[in-house]
C-alpha cells in the first residue's frame, strides 16, 4: 500500500506512522526524521534544513523533493510506503504525483489526522523523544516513561526537540494552515482522503486508521501501546 499520513504538528503522525508501517510491513518515511538525521550528522543537507526546522518553517522544496525522490528510488519501497510529513505543500504534492505517474504507480490512501488547535501546544510541549531510536516517542502526561528521562524500550536518554517550544509550534501551525491544509484538498479531489480524529488513546487512533484503509482491528502491530 502507498499511504500518506497528514495532519497538524502534534496530531500524533509519527506515533501512528510507526505502528501502521509495522502492521503493513512497509517502510515509514518521515521527512522530519530524515532532516533530523542529517542535522545530527552536520552534513550539507543537515545545515540547510537546520535553519528552517529551528524557525518552524518548511525546508526549501528543491532540497525536500530531491531527498524524497532519492528515498523512494530505493528497492524497499517497491511493495509500498507510508509517507509522514510529505508532501507538505502543493508543489511537493505535484512533484509526488509526477514521480508516481512516471513509475506507473499511484497512492492508495491519504489519512488526515484531525486535532483541535487548542490541543496542539500541550501535546507538543509534553513530547519527549529517545536519542537512541527516533521511533520511541513518549509524552509526559499521555504516555509517560516508567523512569523519568529514560526510554522504556531501550533505556536511551529522552529529550525535547528544539522546535517543540511554544513560539515555534505556533509558527508550525501557521505553516500547516497556509501550506499543508491545501494538500488535503488536492487529494480530496482525487477521492483519496479519509479524515480521522486524532483524539483518544494511541490504540483508538490506530484502530481508526486501520479501519480507514480496510485493515480492520489493530493486532500484532509490534510495539507497546506507549
Ligand atoms: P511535525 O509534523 O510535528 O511538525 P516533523 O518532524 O514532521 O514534525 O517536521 C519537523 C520540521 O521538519 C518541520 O517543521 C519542517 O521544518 C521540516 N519538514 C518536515 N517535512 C518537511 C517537508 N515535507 N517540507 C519541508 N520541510 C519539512
Amino acid at each position: 500500500m502507498r499511504i500518506i499520513l497528514i495532519g497538524p504538528p502534534g496530531a500524533g503522525k509519527g506515533t501512528q506512522a510507526v505502528r501502521l508501517a509495522a502492521h503493513l510491513s512497509i517502510p515509514h518515511i518521515s521527512t522530519g526524521d530524515l532532516f533530523r538525521a542529517h542535522m545530527n550528522q552536520g552534513d550539507q543537507l543537515g545545515r540547510t534544513a537546520d535553519v528552517a526546522v529551528r524557525a518552524g518553517l518548511l525546508v526549501p522544496d528543491e532540497v525536500t523533493i530531491a531527498m524524497i525522490e532519492e528515498r523512494l528510488a530505493r528497492p524497499d519501497t517497491e511493495g509500498g510506503f507510508l509517507l509522514d510529513g510529505f508532501p507538505r505543500n502543493l508543489a511537493q504534492a505535484q512533484a509526488l504525483d509526477a514521480l508516481l505517474a512516471g513509475a506507473r504507480s499511484r497512492l492508495d490512501s491519504v489519512l488526515d489526522l484531525e486535532i483541535p488547535e487548542s490541543q496542539v501546544v500541550s501535546r507538543i510541549a509534553g513530547r519527549r523523544l529517545c536519542r537512541e531510536d527516533r521511533e520511541h516517542i513518549f509524552h509526559l502526561d499521555h504516555s509517560p516513561p516508567r523512569v523519568a528521562g529514560t526510554c522504556d524500550v531501550c533505556g536511551g536518554e529522552l529529550y525535547q526537540r528544539d522546535d517543540d517550544h511554544e513560539a515555534t509550534v505556533r509558527r508550525r501551525l501557521e505553516v500547516y494552515r497556509a501550506d499543508t491544509a491545501p494538500v488535503v484538498d488536492h487529494y480530496r479531489g482525487q477521492g483519496l482522503v479519509t479524515r480521522i480524529s486524532a483524539l483518544g488513546s494511541v490504540e483508538e487512533v490506530l484502530d481508526r486508521a486501520l479501519a480507514a484503509i480496510g485493515q480492520g482491528e489493530a493486532q500484532g502491530h509490534g510495539l507497546p501501546s506507549k
